[in-house]
């Protein structure tokens, strides 16, 4: 399943609605970052033959000349913030129902185990005051 991050009618150059899925941010957000392909790869556990057509799709949805050009028109967007953005645990679900995102997979994985974590301590601590 691809998370689908949902940007309504944005000022990039005046074009249409982008629509960049979650990876596509992930992998511009890395870009941006000043990571290189193998690096970026190496985060994602794919391979750098996987981040270039990822990068060119993002290019091309922002209206782009380049990599470069397609992170400044994110940021000026408001797709990226220049924050590294957290995934993958309860603060990452968070951060994605405040941006009204779907929660991707990594996030809701870390918010299943943050929810049994939970569960866990509010029944040891029920089993303490009996
Ligand atoms: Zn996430």
């Amino acid at each position: 399943m691809t998370a689908v991050t949902r940007v309504g009618p944005l000022p990039v150059g005046g074009g249409p609605a982008v629509s960049l899925t979650d990876h596509e941010l992930r992998v511009l957000e890395l870009v941006a970052h000043g990571h290189t392909h193998e690096d970026i790869a190496r985060q994602l556990f794919t391979t750098p033959k996987g981040i270039t057509p990822t990068v060119n799709r993002a290019v091309k949805k922002l209206g782009a000349a380049n990599a470069p050009h397609a992170v400044l028109l994110a940021c000026r967007a408001g797709l990226l913030d220049g924050r590294p953005r957290r995934h993958g645990d309860h603060a990452g679900f968070a951060a994605h129902q405040y941006r009204g995102e779907e929660p991707c997979e990594a996030c809701w994985a870390g918010e299943r185990a943050y929810r049994a974590e939970r569960r866990a301590a509010r029944k040891s601590a029920k089993v303490r005051a009996a």
